[in-house]
């Protein structure tokens, strides 16, 4: 069964707002069985709504149309469903009641806007809303089914499982499985994974994840991929940090310059952080860097801010003042400005002490400023998990 995905809103089409129902509406039509053929944006604009389903529904046995349910004027989708299929919109009787009810309660007007909201189409069944006012409805004709949901995320998710329910697609029987890794890069990922079948991968900062649909290669992934992989599920690298430091009971801290604090505020995103992250220094500047953690004008001198010396005399600062298990430090040239050609934009120099054993590792990353930061950030914290 193909599943076509049909979002209406112009902060949509105009790029004002991200669409988030669709990424839902797709993991759960894929966790049933089916099979998203595609997503479609268009604007609030009956005509377009109307051409859209019609378009739409050529491609896919069930369509899935989210928005415009509501009672303000640019609410037009039920208009536009029953042009597009030419059949009359009546009223639902049982959730005019309740609706009725709900705003007598309140003491609001049941305008005619509002009834709206209990408009279906002939022969429809409805999809109650449990967090709203709009009725939902699933409508069928010539073999092809259409589920109305309204715009608001929690409202159309919850409505969505009941129409599948509905539909008999009642049980989850497949799940994507995710390899969150960091330290290869996405050709090597790719070539790794390539003959597994079925697997997408997303770049980012925080590196290579790969998601795999078949359960079956999911030992095989983990095998190639090894130490690379960090996480198996949407946790960031700071969780997985934060919860072997409170396993193994060791404490962290971290003397930072290019990233500007970043790592330490990623360890603090965590929940409980207080059990194990002691604090951080953020040096940007050379005068921070020798009162503070009391680097060597010298070691500045000679090697500069962004080298092996000075990251080194970070760590031992950072070390002395915190006392932490564990310290990490970072030096560098986020850019865009500021490299030479023996020290390009993007060098970096990125500590950790453990115990008393100081590793330093130079690595170059050239990216957008912020998107440098970050990856250097979890390139430090991806060093205390190694
Ligand atoms: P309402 O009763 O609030 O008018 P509605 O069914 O008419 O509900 P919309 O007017 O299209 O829905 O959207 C309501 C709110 O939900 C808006 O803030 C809108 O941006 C948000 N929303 C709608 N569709 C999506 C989507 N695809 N992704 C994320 N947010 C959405
Ligand atoms: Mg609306």
């Amino acid at each position: 069964m193909n599943v076509g995905i049909l979002i209406t809103g112009s902060e949509f089409a105009t790029g004002s707002k991200q669409d988030t129902n669709s990424s839902i509406f797709a993991k759960i039509a894929f966790e049933r069985g089916l099979d998203v053929a595609f997503i479609h944006i268009c604007k609030d604009i009956e005509e377009e709504i109307e051409k859209s389903v019609q378009f739409a529904l050529e491609m896919c046995d069930i369509l899935i149309v989210s928005g415009g349910l509501g009672p303000t004027f640019d609410d037009v989708t039920r208009q536009a469903l029953s042009k597009a299929f030419n059949e009359k919109l009546i009223y639902d009787e049982a959730w005019l009641k309740y609706l009725e009810n709900e705003y007598s309660l309140r003491n609001v007007e049941f305008t005619n806007a509002r009834k709206n909201m209990a408009l279906r189409l002939l022969n429809s069944k409805p999809i109650t809303n449990d967090y709203g006012k709009a009725l939902g409805f699933i409508y069928e004709k010539n073999h092809k089914v259409t589920i109305v949901l309204p715009g608001i995320p929690q409202e159309a998710k919850s409505m969505l499982i009941k129409a599948f329910n509905e539909l008999g697609y009642t049980k989850k029987i497949r799940e994507i499985s995710l390899f969150r890794t960091f330290g290869l890069k996405e050709s090597d990922v790719s070539s790794l994974v390539k003959d597994f079948g079925n697997t997408f991968i997303n770049v980012s900062a925080l590196g290579v994840d790969v998601y795999a649909k078949e359960s079956t290669s999911a030992s095989k992934i983990e095998a190639v991929l090894g130490k690379y992989i960090y996480a198996h599920d949407e946790s960031e690298m700071e969780e997985i940090v934060g919860k072997l430091l409170r396993q193994k009971q060791l404490t962290i801290a971290t003397a930072e310059s290019s990233t500007g604090g970043l790592i330490v505020s990623r360890i603090v995103n965590v929940a409980g952080s207080s059990d194990y992250c002691l604090g951080g220094i953020v040096s940007y500047s050379n005068q921070a860097k020798m009162n503070i953690l009391g680097v060597k004008e010298q070691t500045l001198k000679s090697f500069g801010a962004v080298s092996e010396q000075t990251a080194k005399e970070m760590l031992l600062g950072a070390k002395r003042l915190f006392g932490a298990d564990i310290v990490l430090a970072d030096t560098g040239i986020a850019g865009p400005g500021g490299g030479t050609s023996e020290k390009p934009v993007g060098l970096h120099y990125i500590g950790i002490m453990v115990k008393d054993n100081i590793s330093i590792y130079k690595e170059i990353y050239q990216a957008q400023r912020n998107y440098t930061r970050l990856y250097i950030s979890q390139f430090a914290l991806n060093l205390v998990r190694l």
